[in-house]
């Protein structure tokens, strides 16, 4: 069936289910839907600007690049009319009819996500949500009971018009135009339900553009008057623009509600000519999901939009910044597709690097709690830099981490904070992974260090452990994991702890000792590579270490995860010979070397030492053996204590 009869046509599903919400339970800042229809005339305006500086020639190329917006009183209907790119009769189905399922998608589960976080009496902000997600056309539903979209393509074999009609409920019509339509571009006519008839106030329209749609690089006349005043901010000189103006213009750009953390704004001439106004959100934004492909900034030439979000212009771990790069030295007819390959652009995302960096430097250097709230919100990211070799010092620098030594878990250092506070000698940065800083502290590892007071980085996230792997060296100091320290790694650093040492052992009692490391070792088999005596444990029976030299439990486990291997590796099992336990059972197999008991209670020990390794492979059996191991301590206990039946 062709389009253009007036035959009803059915939304696609998501449209439906969108066009649902939008009408039904978005009551809240409904006036956005100006702000969507407002930014996507600036696109087509854009689009056609775009296509022009190109050569290409549009239908009637003197009429104006402009947004006009007429109310009509006694019709009760809001026209906003753009005379942009426009739509052929199958880009109107197409665009107005289906939206892309990942937009939709995502669309729904940020709207149930804004739902859970607000009371029920609240309905959910629309603003926040709306127009990221390609769904910004239908929130016209929100105020509209019937809306014709009337739109003359700019190029292409035909310039027919044709008109789009809907009432939103689930079904859209598309027709041809009467003769009297529009010269080019797109124009949309909205009859406003009765409870959304303020639209129909000219201040009221008035200041929602001036709220929402200040920075629209294009005229925007209402019944008339232009309404839209802002110039090009990032052309602007510093001195000259007011931090409400630097607000102001990011609210715009990024829908964000919160003002921005920081500003940079700068213009350079060499190595090339371009001025840049960027901004470092208050916000946390979630590039390892929803936010994944949401980023990069906006580039302009000579003030003519070339890209949003152009990706090129910084590196992945600077993805948190947001907006503006505008440069003379591009070409005004240049393709989007050869940008990649562009010389001019790569150098450009270098002085942006340098400078993006520079001025997190002086945030660390000069306002050491703003700093904090930006590693916090973006520190997750910004760690990616480890990748950039050309910046790893810096970088490197920049980095923040929780240890052993400070007072709590919010608390931060840096490495060279932690460098200055480091015994003399000290040349590498210890640190141990773990969810939390519980975790942390009781790892067992931990306990040598914690002896000779050598502070310990701390990594709550999976991603560090590549981090400290692919930074290698800071200043000289290598990075290494606590779990894989050499016997002799901290002999030149003394105990710090007085601790209770345990009476030594005689040599005939090392001797028996050392028979009884085998006797483990035959009872756990292969399970572990080993037996052996342990030189890190003061208050642990036994800890399972990997070899001299390898890598860390959590590291493993990624890998593991990564090549989907379940099983369990093999590690060494290392005792604490002072420790009570195995004093008893070394007594245990003096008496008897193939006691059952003691075959118990080697693999209850290596079962707990495998638990805080990380690995839980068969809970069932473990429960068994430990219920046995129990029923063995009552009898004994009802013996000793000499209790009746
Ligand atoms: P988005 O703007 O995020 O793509 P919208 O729902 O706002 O999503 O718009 C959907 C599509 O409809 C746009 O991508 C565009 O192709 C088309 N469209 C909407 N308004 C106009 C307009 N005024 N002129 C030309 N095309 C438009
Ligand atoms: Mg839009």
């Amino acid at each position: 069936m062709s389009p253009t009869e007036k035959t009803p046509r059915q939304f696609q599903a998501e449209v439906c289910k969108v066009l649902h919400i939008l009408t039904n339970s978005l009551y809240t800042n409904r006036e956005v839907f100006l702000r969507e229809l407002v930014s996507n005339a600036s696109d087509a305006l854009d689009k056609l600007r775009y296509r022009m500086n190109r050569g290409e020639q549009p239908c009637l190329p003197d009429l104006p690049l402009e947004i006009r917006i007429s109310i009509d009183k006694d019709a009760k209907t809001l026209t906003i009319a753009d005379t942009g790119l426009g739509m052929s009769a199958d880009e109107l189905a197409e665009n107005l009819g289906t939206i892309a399922k990942s937009g939709s998608e995502q669309f729904l589960a940020d709207l149930a996500a804004a739902k859970n976080a607000q009371d029920e009496n609240s309905p959910p902000d629309a603003a926040n949500i709306i127009g990221r997600f390609g769904v910004g056309f239908y929130s016209v539903f929100m105020v509209a009971k019937k809306v014709e979209v009337t739109s003359r393509p700019a190029f292409g074999e035909s310039t027919d018009a044709h008109v789009w009609s809907s009432d939103g409920l689930g079904t859209y019509t598309v027709e041809p135009a009467a003769a009297d339509a529009p010269e080019r571009g797109t124009t949309i006519k909205a009859w406003l339900k009765d409870d959304a008839t303020e639209f129909l106030e000219n201040f009221r329209v008035e200041s929602t553009i001036r709220k929402h749609s200040a920075f629209v690089p294009f005229p925007v006349l209402l019944d008339g008057q232009k309404v839209n005043t802002q110039p090009a901010l990032w052309r602007e000189p510093k001195f000259s623009v007011t931090e409400e103006q630097y607000e102001g213009f990011y609210k715009a750009l990024t829908y964000d509600s919160k003002a921005p953390l920081d500003v940079l704004h700068f213009s350079v001439d060499v190595p090339v000519q371009f001025s840049a106004l960027l901004f470092i959100p208050d916000t946390a934004q979630d590039f390892f999901g929803a936010d994944r492909d949401f980023w990069g900034l906006d580039l302009y030439t000579r003030r003519v939009l070339i890209q949003n979000r152009n990706q090129d212009l910084i590196p992945e771990y600077l993805a948190f910044l947001k907006g503006v790069v505008d440069s003379e030295d591009l070409p005004l007819n240049i393709s989007r597709e050869t940008l990649q390959e562009n010389a001019v652009l790569r150098k450009i995302r270098q002085v942006i690097v340098k400078q993006a960096l520079g001025n997190l430097e002086k945030l660390a250097r000069d306002d050491e709690e703003k700093y904090r709230r930006f590693w916090t919100l973006h520190g997750k990211v910004f760690k990616l830099g480890y990748h950039d070799f050309a910046q790893r010092e810096r970088v490197s620098a920049l980095l923040r981490f929780n240890t052993s030594a400070l007072p709590d878990a919010e608390a931060l250092s840096s490495l060279d904070q932690y460098m200055e506070r480091a015994p003399e000698g000290q040349k590498t940065f210890w640190y141990v992974a773990a969810p939390n800083r519980e975790a942390a502290r009781l790892n067992p590892h931990m306990e040598r260090f914690a002896r000779k007071g050598i502070e310990v980085l701390w990594l709550y996230e999976p991603v560090d452990e590549f981090v400290m792997d692919g930074l290698g060296k800071y200043k000289d100091w290598d990075f290494m994991s606590v779990e894989t320290a050499t016997d002799q790694a901290l002999d030149a650093f003394a105990d710090k702890e007085e601790h209770k040492a345990a009476a030594p052992l005689s040599e005939d009692d090392a001797s028996s000792f050392d028979a009884l490391l085998e006797r483990m070792k035959e009872i756990l088999e292969d399970r572990v590579a080993g037996v052996r005596v342990s030189h890190r444990l003061t208050d642990s029976p036994a800890v399972l270490v990997s070899p001299d030299g390898g890598i860390s439990s959590s590291m493993e486990k990624l890998i593991k995860v990564m090549q989907k291997d379940d099983s369990v590796p093999v590690k060494t099992l290392e005792v604490n010979r002072d420790h009570p336990l195995l004093r008893n059972m070394l007594r245990i197999f003096k008496a008897d070397s193939g006691d059952r008991t003691l075959a118990h209670m080697t693999q209850a020990l290596f079962d707990a030492s495998l638990l805080q390794d990380g690995y839980l492979k068969d809970p069932q059996a473990l429960a068994g053996r430990s219920n046995k191991l129990l029923e063995e301590a009552a009898a004994w206990y009802v013996e000793v204590r000499k209790l009746s039946a």
